[in-house]
């Protein structure tokens, strides 16, 4: 059996997680840690069981519980290079940072690691005070907080306890679950979405993306459950409340799939094999969920929606029910 639980999809925030019977990745942490355990608990999954993080890029809506969330549960996250250099200078205080200081971090982090391994067992023995401050360094990351008094306590913010990394177009698996990353066109690094398999089924997701290239069309074939943008409406994101430049990086090559877009995909390149297709990344202020649900609609008008292509709508405020296969 193989499940996708949407937790949050939209500029506030995304989170998805992708279970096979024995496996459980988590898809970006764009909430607060404490909120992506509060929807994981709600709807039914259990944060403590992840096997990994999976991240698509680096904006602030897939990444911002991201460090808390790896370090309370000892996560491996899993990144491409450019994408995990593109975070660890997005919390590094200072506007550049050379390839040979990147360098430089890539050691110290390995060292930092290699010491908290080497560390661990002592605990055991009767290091009870390096316990304490453990201890009060996750209770202090339970409240989330940017500024937090002693931060002596705190580890870096750009520390995590594993780092893997992948490329697109290079399958690899965890656990049981065989995961494709693809490339997509968004002004991010090294943006990606990804295909997942396991125990017979195929589960993707595409979100943030300007347009739909072929490497993107190719990925989404033979996919059961579809996680889908579809952002704006074009007329009201042209009428609405983003300043010029804020609409013209939406509407461009690397920004984000409109109804229209998203439909047009649908009716023409699509193949028809999903049993749900669930629209995500639906814009609060661009957009209204029936308008993207009946562009969705009229696309599919030439496949079967008895048992199949069921659409469903990914929600910012709270988690969608479970979809298992
Ligand atoms: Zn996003
Ligand atoms: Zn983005």
């Amino acid at each position: 059996m193989m499940r996708m639980t949407v937790l949050a999809s939209g500029s506030k925030g995304n989170s998805t997680v992708i279970a096979s019977s024995n496996t459980r990745v988590l898809v970006d942490a764009g909430l607060s840690c404490r909120e992506l355990i509060r929807r994981m608990r709600l709807a039914g999954e259990d944060p403590e069981s992840l096997d990994a993080i999976l991240i698509t890029h680096e904006h602030q809506d897939h990444v911002a519980g991201l460090g808390v969330l790896a370090r309370k549960f000892g996560i491996p996250v899993y990144f491409t290079e450019p994408t995990h250099r593109a975070w660890v200078r997005m919390l590094t205080p200072r506007t550049t940072m050379s390839y040979a200081e990147w360098l430089d971090h890539v050691q110290r982090e390995k060292e930092a690691r290699a010491n908290a391994a080497a560390a661990q067992p002592a605990l055991g023995i009767c290091d009870s005070m390096s316990a304490a401050v453990e201890a009060s360094a996750s209770a202090l990351e339970d409240t989330d907080e940017i500024e937090e008094p002693a931060a002596r306590t705190k580890p870096e913010p750009t520390y995590l306890p594993t780092v893997e990394y992948f490329r697109s177009g290079r399958q690899f698996s965890i656990g049981d679950i065989e995961i494709t990353p693809f490339t997509i066109p968004h002004d991010a690094a090294d943006p990606c979405g990804f295909v997942f398999a396991a125990e017979g089924a195929r589960m993707a997701l595409a979100t943030d993306l300007g347009y739909m290239p072929p490497n993107v069309k190719e990925a989404l074939k033979r996919i059961d459950v579809l996680l889908l943008e579809s952002n704006h409406d074009l007329e009201m994101l042209k009428d609405g409340p983003y300043p010029w430049s804020v609409k013209q990086r939406v509407l461009s090559r690397v920004g984000h799939l409109s109804n229209l877009a998203t439909a047009e995909f649908l009716r023409h390149d699509y193949d028809g094999s999903a049993s749900y297709i669930v629209l995500g990344h639906i814009s609060e202020s661009n957009n209204a969920p029936e308008l993207a649900r009946l562009a969705a609609e009229q696309a599919l008008d030439n496949h079967p929606t008895l048992l199949g292509n069921r659409i469903l709508l990914a929600e910012q405020a709270a988690p969608l029910a479970p979809i298992c296969l």
